[in-house]
């Protein structure tokens, strides 16, 4: 069968690269080994966000008091709760199949590896067939990684994934890990009920985030009740105690299934696709999302796809979130090492009335802006929700937006991004 494109693999990357290119007018077909949506559909974003979002229900419920409202919890049928998050990750997965046929791409079921560079062979449940492809995009994804002398047995011994799919709840945990991902979980189970202890080799939860972040996210979990323990070399020493080891390591390549040595295809260290702008060392091959060993995000992956379907580059700033009770978010500017003589500013949100209403008074927002000029360079969150919050903040950034300009706009009252432009405008004082 021959395509001008074919792509490898219907995460965030590959689905929306494939309809980009049908779009225009191309002839293009997806290959996808499991579950159209990727990573990010079936056991990342979406089931990590449906579960964050039930525990949060649990919580508002448990706080109803607080407005009246007497409301007990008869009982929480953990199966119930995976159920419903598998019916929506279903759901949404029908839409990803939907798109991509209504643009015309076609879909092919299987595992394809490279014979050479314009020839895929794909593994199929019954049998084996070859694509022609004048070029071929690999967005095949990433997986979970496991540390030093231990691998997963899918029991004791978790993934993110495995611990997405569990119908029944431990009664304790050890999540290595304090990366997004190993925080998000813990915070999930331990609003569960869950004895959590969260261990990270770095100094710091979020090793590359900024450090009064992550020291006060370290705080906002152990007061829910997980053991955060940092500096952590030996994170293993004691495994027996919990019931479950959940790993939260990072991210792996998957490259080795793809063949790559047929087309001498050049890879980095970890073994992720080396790009330039996507492009590889074979001038027909490209790579973008997670098997490009970068961004490791959805969003990211779709910027990939949308700059190479139209040969655009950007280097937006990139807004990060991290789901814990409540989230935490950032946004930095992407020149931000570049400014020497920066003013930053603090609002708590125990000052701002709709944190009050909301019930929710923990946290702080902090803005940094340059002081000579006034340009925003950096928002950071934690608190309710932040990971709505950091969008506004993220498109002040990107646009080169400076205090003057937000002088000029108004923000609704009652409203949480008030404790932006508060803190704004004090910087500019
Ligand atoms: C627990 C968890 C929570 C996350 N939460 C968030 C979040 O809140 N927000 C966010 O932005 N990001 C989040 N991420 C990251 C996000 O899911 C990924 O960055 C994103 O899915 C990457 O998209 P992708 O298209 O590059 O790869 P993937 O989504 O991994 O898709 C790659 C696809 O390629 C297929 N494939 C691989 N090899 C082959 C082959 N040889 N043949 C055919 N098919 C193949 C795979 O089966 C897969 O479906 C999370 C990740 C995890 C694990």
């Amino acid at each position: 069968m021959n395509y001008d494109i074919a792509v490898v693999g219907a995460g965030p990357a590959g689905y929306n690269c494939a309809i980009n290119f049908a779009k225009q007018g191309k002839k293009v077909v997806v290959i996808e080994k499991n579950s159209l949506g990727g990573t990010c559909l079936n056991c990342g974003c979406i089931p990590t966000k449906f579960l964050w979002q039930a525990a949060k229900t649990k919580q508002k419920i448990s706080k109803s008091l607080e407005y009246g409202i007497k409301a007990n919890i008869e009982s929480i049928n953990f199966a119930d709760v995976i159920a419903k998050k598998n019916r929506l990750v279903e759901n949404l997965v029908k839409g990803v199949e939907r798109l991509l046929k209504t643009n015309n791409v076609e879909i092919i079921k299987g595992e394809a590896g490279f014979k050479n560079k314009n020839m895929l062979i794909v593994k199929m449940s019954d049998g084996e067939t070859e694509i022609y492809a004048e070029k071929i995009v690999i967005a095949a994804g990433s997986d979970c990684k496991v540390v030093p002398n231990i691998d997963f047995d899918h029991k004791k011994y978790i993934s993110s994934t495995d611990a997405l799919n569990m119908t029944e709840l431990p009664k304790n945990m050890l999540v290595i890990g304090g990366g997004a991902i190993g925080i998000e979980l813990s915070s999930i189970f331990s609003a569960f009920g869950v004895n959590v202890t969260l261990r990270e080799i770095c100094p710091q939860l979020l090793p590359s985030e900024d450090t009064e972040l992550a020291m006060e996210l370290a705080k906002v979990l152990a007061r829910q009740g997980i053991k955060v323990e940092v500096s952590c070399t030996e994170p293993l020493k004691d495994e027996d105690k919990f019931e479950k080891v959940l790993i939260a390591a990072g991210r792996k390549s998957v490259t080795n299934i793809l063949k790559t040595e047929n087309i001498n295809l050049s890879l980095d260290k970890k073994n992720f696709v080396e790009t330039k702008n996507y492009s590889t060392n074979v001038e027909n091959v490209f790579a973008i999302g997670d098997a490009s060993g970068k961004g490791f995000l959805a969003y990211t992956a779709e910027q990939d796809a949308d700059n190479l379907a139209s040969g655009r580059q950007s280097s937006n700033p990139v807004p990060k979130v991290v789901f814990s009770f409540p989230p935490a978010a950032s946004v930095k500017a992407a020149d931000f090492d570049n400014y020497k003589n920066i003013v930053y500013n603090k609002t708590n949100y125990s000052s701002n009335a709709r944190a009050q209403i909301e019930g929710d008074r923990t946290g702080w927002i902090k803005v940094a802006a340059d002081k000579d000029s006034g340009k925003i360079l950096g928002v950071w969150i934690l608190g309710a929700n932040a990971d709505e919050l950091i969008n506004t903040a993220s498109v002040m950034i990107s646009a080169g937006m400076k205090i003057s300009d937000i002088k000029r706009e108004m923000f609704f009252h009652p409203c949480l991004s008030e404790m932006i432009y508060e803190s704004l405008m004090q910087c500019a004082n």
